[in-house]
């Protein structure tokens, strides 16, 4: 005996119970999921309560509750999200970008030069270097990332936006930096500590650890890169890096220590310190 097919509106329902433990936004969280499930808009889903599902429909949904039940992120399970105003593609490799991100992004392109030189480390999905390719295609951008998948995927997701101001390339932390000065050299590094209990939060623990996680309580990879774009400065370079709420202090310390000369600390929208501005 087959069981009776479910109505969209019951679908919704019972995803929003199953949900409610895991998630702040269930509700939200269902219709993404189901609208992900049925390749149909959420407006369409809330004009077709009535709606019954095919058994493939209902599976394919289903599916994807579990998983998020499992701790998988909305935008990783739907394989996109937006920042700022365009989406982008994702896949599990590469964090899903944040909205204290978009802050990166806003400040940046504040007082950027004409034609300037920007070298993006450690891109994921490449929104950063995508923000600033699409507010300013006069500026040329260099994106590096480790990982050839995050590469990859950052070229398809540059590909879809049609931008050709952006150079992308792997490399790790130890590569050698092609072009010798830039004029914005900026970063969202790993910048968790190992033992962050963060990290067991839904959507995180799912995320790739190398992106979130850095020794020396999260700051290595802060000082890596202070101390290496150094090399690439002229009078007007500036260094943003994003960091966690709790390490203002010891970013700026640490940008300082690299010979840096002027830094400061920027908040994000909630008011937290998120972000170090620094300068020849
Ligand atoms: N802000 C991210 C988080 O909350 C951490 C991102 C990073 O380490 N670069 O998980």
């Amino acid at each position: 005996m087959t069981a009776e097919p479910l109505t969209l509106r019951q679908a919704l329902l019972e995803s929003r119970i199953r949900l409610s433990s895991c998630s702040d936004s269930p509700a939200i969280d269902a219709e993404w999921l189901w609208s992900h499930a049925l390749r149909r808009s959420r407006v369409w889903l809330m004009a077709h309560s009535e709606w019954l599902l095919t058994p493939a429909e209902q599976a394919r949904g289903e599916s994807l509750v579990s998983r998020r039940q499992e701790g998988y992120s909305v935008a990783h399970l739907c394989g996109e999200c937006e920042f700022l105003d365009f989406s982008v593609r994702l896949t599990p490799q590469v964090l899903v970008p944040r909205p204290e991100t978009e802050l990166l992004a806003e400040q940046a392109l504040r007082g950027l030069p004409r034609r300037a030189r920007i070298l993006e480390w450690g891109t994921g999905s490449g929104v950063l270097a995508l923000a600033l390719a699409l507010a300013r295609p006069d500026c040329r951008i260099l994106a590096l990332d480790q990982s050839r998948t995050a590469i990859k995927l950052a070229q398809s997701n540059a590909l879809r936006l049609r931008l050709t101001n952006i150079r992308f390339m792997q490399g790790d932390w130890r590569c050698r930096w092609p072009g010798s000065t830039f004029d914005l050299i900026l970063a969202n590094p790993p910048y968790v500590a190992l033992h962050d209990p963060h990290l067991q939060s839904p959507g995180v623990c799912r995320e790739p650890r190398h992106a979130l996680v850095a020794p020396v309580r999260g700051t290595q990879a802060i000082r890596i890169l202070a101390v290496k774009a150094r090399r690439h400065v002229h009078r007007r370079t500036r260094l943003l890096l994003e960091h966690g709420a709790d390490q203002g202090d010891v970013c700026r310390k640490i940008v300082e220590r690299a010979g840096w000369g002027r830094s400061k600390t920027l908040a994000d929208l909630p008011g937290l310190p998120r972000a170090c501005l620094a300068s020849h």
